[in-house]
Formats: structure tokens, C-alpha cells, sequence
């Protein structure tokens, strides 16, 4: 590859959905275009693991696979393909929503999406799979007071680890909105890092110790896109990363649909 090394590479790939259901909105693959990059990456030499064998990697051919929300569709249609090669992966659970549809969402449509329950996360977890935390409720965290911050990530991660009675290393930042005190409250509660999506400042600069960079894929996305999320020089990953910061641009709707329902509700 040609061109200067970005100061912090992607190595991780994040999806939510992978679905035949259409929604309002990118972020439903379907279950075709996944097989396809994921025989993509597999044909290229990846080598796909966990999030924590890959925080202990060196290896740039090593990446990982996310999921953020935990959707049963997760276990329906992305486990099958990535048992057929042996590739486990790691999964950001909502506490408060295990077994229930998302209805913590801004759901314009009202099209519901289940959410994995505690069996099917015992199976995955069974299988070689990670889970992590999503947070309590899906909240945007960036103005929540101390005790508010201390009791998502915190409780978030004791609930997971009583229940499945799995280590949980990681936290995904609802919306990956990310800031110092949400990094050091992680840090405080005894994570290896914190998920979210890759910032443009990273083209330039190395990554905080605990900061976990990732690209989603959404739909349209193909395997040669998905493979330029992960290049090593800075003009090829320089798009993607401005994609992503279009799209966590355009969450910002989201979280003040969410805000707003969330106020008439009470
Ligand atoms: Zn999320």
C-alpha cells in the first residue's frame, strides 16, 4: 500500500443489524452482503477475533467484528456465516433491554427489532463469542452527571458479569459519543477500553490509551468498502472516516428524537 501509515489504524469493524427487514435509516445489512464480506475479509488473510485478543494484537492483519445493541438478529443471521468460519465476535449489550424489542430507539416508523434474550447470549458467548457493555438505557451520556456516568458503565458491566459470569472488558459508548470523563469513568470501573467510532483527529494523532476506535458498515456497503475501512494509509482510510463522521453527524437527530419522546413519556 502506497501513502503515509495513519498515526492510529482501524482495526475494527462495527455492525448493528444484519437483517432481511428494511428500516427507516443505514443501519440494516442484509444477510447476503454480510456473507460476502466476510468471505471477503476471510479470501484477503484476516484473521477476525475477539475484541480483547485484539487489543493484545500487533498483528495488522488481525481485526475484529462488533455488534452494538445486541439484536437477535445478530444470533439469527450473522452467527450462522461466521461459525461456518470459525470466527467469533463481539457483542455490545443494552442491559435494560435483553429479550425486549428497541423500543429505547427513536423508531420513526414504529418497526420493531428484538433484542437478543439471555439464552441466545449464553449460546454466543458459549461459542468463543465477547460481550460487552452498551450501557444501561442507550443514553447519550456526554452531560450526565458523576453518579449518572458511574452507574451506566459501571453497573452496566456487574450486571453482565453476575449474569453470564463473563469477563466484560469493553464498554460502546451509546451513539459512540465519547468524552475525557466517560474515558476515565471506564478506566475507574476497571474496562480495557472504551468503543466508539473513529474521530477525523485520529488521521493525525495517536489514539488515547483506553479509546477504542471502530468504523461501522451500514447498508450499501460492499467488500471493497468494508476492506478500505481497515487500510493502513491515511488517504484511503481518509473517506471512510469522513463517512463516519457524516453519519454520527446525522445521530445527533436521533438522540434528540429519543430526548424528546423520552420527555413526553414521563
Ligand atoms: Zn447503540
Amino acid at each position: 500500500m502506497n501513502g503515509r501509515r495513519t498515526a492510529t489504524p482501524n482495526r475494527i469493524l462495527n455492525y448493528h443489524k444484519v437483517d432481511t427487514k428494511k428500516e427507516l435509516g443505514i443501519t440494516v445489512v442484509h444477510p447476503k452482503a454480510f456473507r460476502k464480506q466476510v468471505e471477503f475479509l476471510v479470501r484477503k488473510g484476516y484473521r477476525l477475533v475477539t475484541l480483547s485478543e485484539l487489543f493484545f494484537s500487533q498483528d495488522e492483519k488481525t481485526i475484529a467484528i462488533c455488534f452494538d445493541d445486541g439484536y437477535q438478529n445478530v444470533h439469527r443471521y450473522a452467527y450462522p456465516v461466521l461459525k461456518q468460519f470459525n470466527i467469533p465476535a463481539t457483542v455490545f449489550i443494552i442491559t435494560s433491554a435483553i429479550g425486549k424489542s428497541n423500543d429505547w430507539d427513536a423508531n420513526l416508523l414504529g418497526i420493531k427489532f428484538m433484542h437478543l434474550d439471555e439464552s441466545e447470549i449464553a449460546e454466543l458467548i458459549g461459542a468463543g463469542w465477547e460481550i460487552g457493555s452498551h450501557g444501561i438505557g442507550h443514553r447519550c451520556l456526554l452531560n450526565a452527571p458523576v453518579q449518572e456516568l458511574e452507574h451506566d458503565i459501571g453497573q452496566s458491566k456487574e450486571f453482565l458479569e453476575n449474569k453470564f459470569q463473563s469477563q466484560i472488558n469493553f464498554y460502546s459508548a451509546p451513539f459512540g459519543k465519547i468524552n475525557n470523563r466517560i474515558l476515565q469513568i471506564c478506566q475507574n470501573s476497571g474496562y480495557l477500553g472504551c468503543c466508539g467510532f473513529y474521530p477525523i483527529k485520529l488521521l493525525h494523532r495517536p489514539c488515547e490509551e483506553n479509546y477504542v476506535p471502530r468504523l461501522g458498515v451500514y447498508m450499501g456497503d460492499t467488500p471493497q468498502s468494508v476492506e478500505k475501512k481497515l487500510a493502513l494509509d491515511v488517504q484511503t482510510l481518509k473517506w471512510p472516516v469522513m463517512k463516519q463522521n457524516f453519519i454520527n453527524f446525522c445521530n445527533n437527530g436521533t438522540i434528540i428524537v429519543k430526548g424528546i419522546k423520552e420527555k413526553l413519556a414521563l
